[in-house]
């Protein structure tokens, strides 16, 4: 079964691009075009996701505690480093989970309920 289908009519209605803009299960997820159902990246994703965002967080960090001892006495290299690295990780942050929702995990109906719409 594709991972571009519809869960809930069954229709290959997303393509990566739709589907790396439908967010995870505490999204609001982005409406199915054949049957209208808001559809979201599922458990899979968002368990991925979740971690991913704690890893590069955690990265963030070590860094922040870590450069400064680590790497001796050239502060200014040091603090261009350590931009680079952060700027880094917060790109990896942004960029992998969408990447990762384009390509992979099976989709599933959009279960938030939303009070706006
Ligand atoms: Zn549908």
């Amino acid at each position: 079964m594709s991972i571009y289908k519809c869960p809930n009519c069954g229709e290959k209605s997303f393509n990566p691009i739709t589907k790396a803009m439908a967010g995870q299960l505490n999204s609001r997820g982005r409406v199915c075009m054949k049957c209208g159902r808001r559809i979201v990246n599922g458990k899979g994703a968002t368990i991925f996701n979740a971690i991913f965002s704690i890893l590069m967080f955690a990265g963030i960090v070590a860094t922040y505690l870590g450069a400064p001892k680590t790497m001796g006495t050239s502060y200014e290299w040091i603090k261009d480093f350590e931009l680079l690295i952060t700027v880094g990780l917060l790109l990896a942050k942004f960029i992998v989970p969408r990447l990762v929702n384009a390509f992979f995990f099976k989709m599933t109906p959009a279960i938030r309920i939303d009070p706006v719409s």
